[in-house]
Formats: structure tokens, sequence, C-alpha cells
């Protein structure tokens, strides 16, 4: 299919320098590079993290076009795309025009030392959706540069479970792939998986638990069942942070690891929707552990009687900003690790070199690598569809599904905490 360049459409477009959301007609993005990819969009969804240009607080003054989460259609290829390409990234061979692919929220070429491993997120050469280097999904059609590598193919028998593409599975429910499902999971791998949580995973203390069990360790110290129970506290119960606990909890369930987790924000209304979704799941999907909601000030001590006031050995911040910085910091415990997948601004850190020297907290920061966490966000969000599934319920991760007319509106009521996740359709 080709589309002439003097086609329009229809993108939500952000205006310098602040809280200015337009609806314009613009020009169709054509095929402008061999590895492009030309994606009709369904669905895109709006982001917590796409208040920060928003607000202008993301040192950005050019007019583009907003959304860093979006599923689509292929309708055109560039020339990379074919048999030819065998050898590169896998997509530019088996990619076709009309298969629905759902993107990361920002590209990658795939191909690099750095995508190579794995760390999709910092490719050298990749962009972040809706930003002024690369348009936004908020529109009825998007560019993908490096499609062959960036996008995920939803079309490829290969990649479902007894490789049968399923129709069960909602555009607004895969939407979620785009970004806080893989960044949920992302927040919770990570946190279990570094070196600090190790002890009380294993049950041996440092440093036994990280060295091979043929090490002599005659004089370690034997650890109580309590100390075996981890403690984790996630900040923010944002669309992501909810994810996060949702990944977090099924990842322990799995292991039949006992632990005690703590949810935490600001607001009654993310509370409610955290009961709602943890309500949903079966014990399966939750294990046997103890799980709390609450409000900051109350997690302190629910953290403090928990813990005897030594804390959290894992915290987990979804939120980007420096209050929820402090308070991981207040909960963690002296050998902790606090993992942040927030976007964080300008600010300093608001803790110095010698409270984390004082606390040995380790910190780990940093955007999801979408694309390399695509398969384990897949698994989970098809395990998971008793919340994942639907739209505008209780335990429903999506609020509302809605036009573009409504996209200031939108934007505004999003940023005051009036409404949860929503998703434009742009052909409403
Ligand atoms: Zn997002
Ligand atoms: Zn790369």
């Amino acid at each position: 299919m080709s589309i002439p360049l003097t086609s329009t459409q229809k993108a939500v477009r952000w205006h310098p320098p602040s809280y200015d959301i337009r609806v314009e007609d613009v020009p169709i993005p054509q095929i402008q590079h061999p590895d492009d990819a030309l994606v009709k969009v369904k669905f895109a969804g709006l982001c917590g993290s796409d208040l920060h240009v928003y607000r202008g607080h993301a040192g950005v003054d050019k007019v583009h076009i907003s959304g860093h989460e979006f599923i689509g259609e292929v309708v055109a290829l560039g020339s990379s795309y074919g048999p030819h390409s065998k050898g590169r990234a896998p997509l530019y061979t088996t990619l076709k025009i009309g298969d629905k692919v759902v993107s990361p929220f920002t590209s990658n070429c795939g191909e690099c030392p750095v995508c190579r491993l794995g760390y999709t997120a910092r490719c050298p050469n990749g962009k972040l959706f809706g930003s002024p280097t690369l348009e936004g999904g908020q529109a009825q059609f998007i560019l993908v540069p490096y499609g062959g590598a960036t996008l995920f193919n939803l079309s490829d028998p290969n990649i479902w479970p007894n490789r049968t593409p399923t129709t069960a599975l909602e555009d607004s429910s895969l939407l979620m792939l785009a970004d806080i499902l893989p960044t949920g999971v992302f927040a919770a791998l990570q946190s279990l998986s570094h070196p600090k949580v190790q002890t009380v995973l294993t049950g041996k203390p440092w440093p036994a638990c990280l060295l091979p069990s043929t090490t002599p360790m005659a004089d370690s110290m034997t650890m109580t069942q309590d100390d075996k129970v981890l403690t984790v506290a996630v900040v923010g119960l944002g669309p992501v942070g909810v994810c996060t606990v949702v990944s977090l909890l099924d990842m322990l369930g799995a292991r039949g690891q006992p632990y005690r987790v703590v949810a935490i924000d600001l607001l009654e209304s993310r509370r409610q929707k955290m009961r709602a979704v943890h309500d949903k799941i079966d014990v399966q999907g939750k294990g046997l552990g103890e799980f709390v909601v609450c409000a900051p000030d109350e997690a302190k001590v629910v953290v403090k009687a928990w813990t005897q006031g030594i804390g959290c050995t894992a915290v987990i911040e979804v939120v980007g900003h420096n209050d929820a910085l402090e308070l991981a910091h207040e909960l963690v415990r002296a050998f902790g690790v606090i993992t942040s997948v927030g976007v964080h601004g300008q600010p300093q850190l608001p803790f110095t070199g010698r409270e984390m020297y004082n606390g040995n907290v380790s910190l780990d920061f940093g955007r999801c690598p979408v694309r390399a966490m695509f398969p384990m966000a897949f698994e989970l969000l098809i395990k998971r569809q008793d919340v994942f599934g639907g739209v505008g319920q209780p335990a429903s991760l999506i609020d509302n599904i809605t036009d573009f007319k409504q996209a200031a509106e939108c934007y505004r009521a999003f940023e005051k905490g009036e409404v949860g996740k929503i998703i434009f359709d742009p052909w409403m």
C-alpha cells in the first residue's frame, strides 16, 4: 500500500512552553530510510512520562507529535525488508505489510554492541518516540526507524505459546507491551536479581550467597526463617507500579519465596486500584506472602514493625520524583537496594554520598530495554489476562479508550490525577 505524500493525518502535538496540546493535520510520514517501517496506529497510550514534556519540565522547545506507546499494522516497508536481508535482525526478513506490531517506546538498531547485549533502551542509534528527535505515536501513522529490530511482530506464530496467535487478546491489552508491562517486569527482575537480595533469596549470609555452594564457609552464621522472608516496598502505584507489583508477586510465587510486600501511593484512587488488582490474582500468581497497600507515612510504620526497624531489603521506585526517592531511602535497609525506573529530571539526588556509604545502599537506575524484555512481558500478559485484559473495570489498568478530540482534556485530567491510564483511538 502506498500513501501519497500529499495526504495528511490527525496527530496530537505538544506546543511549547507547556500545557499546550493540539490536534492538528500534519503530513503522513513516508519511508525515508531502507530500514524504516510505516505503521498505521490502532491505539496509542497516554503515559505518566508524557507529562514531563507536557509540564515543560523536559527542556524541550520543539513542536512534536506526542506519545511513545502504540500498536498498529505495518502499511509500508523500506527496501531493506525481504529475503536478501538474512543475517540482519530477524524482522528484516520476516516482517510483512499487514502484520500487527507493537513497538517499544524507543527505537533501537538491534545490531550494535549495545543492542547485542540486550541493552536496547540505550542503543546509540536509538531515539525516544514522542520527543523532539522522533515523532510520537499519538497519530494515525508513525514512522519506525530500524523497524526490523525495533518492532515486535504479534502476527508471528513463533512468539506465541503453542505457536498459535489468538484473537482473544485485545489490542488494548497488547498495547501494555509498549511500555508499562515490560517496565514493570524489568523493575521486578532487576530488583530480585540484585546481589544485595541474594542473602534472603538463597538463605545464605553475605558473601556465601554469591559464591558456589562448594566454597567452604564453615564459620558462616545461620539465618533464621524470618531472615529468609523478603521485604520489598514498591513506591508509586500508577500503571507501571501496578505492573511492577503484579510481576514481582508472580516471580515470588513461582519461587515459593516467603515475602512481605508493601505497595505505596499518595492517592487513595491508586491504592484502591492496586487492591482490586491484587484481589483478582489467584494464589499461583502471588504465592503465599503478606501484602499491604498504604500511604507513605503508614508504610514507614509497617516496614518498621515487619523488620524491627531495619528496613526493606529491596525498594522499587516507580515515580520519578525526589520525594519518592527520599521515601525509598528511608525504607531501605543497610545493605539494601533501591531500584528506580521512574523518569527523573534535573534535581540532585536527595541523599549524600555519606548516607549511601553509611547505609551500604545500592542504587540501580534507568530506562527499561523494552525490546529485550518483550518475551518475558508477553508471557506475563497472556498469563494475567484477569488483570491485564479489561478496560474500565475496577481491576483494569486501562480506564478508558477515547478519541483525539478529547486529547487536550485527557492530558489535563491525567496530569491532575483525575483519571487513570487512557488510550487514544486515532480513527474514532
Ligand atoms: Zn509510557
Ligand atoms: Zn543498537
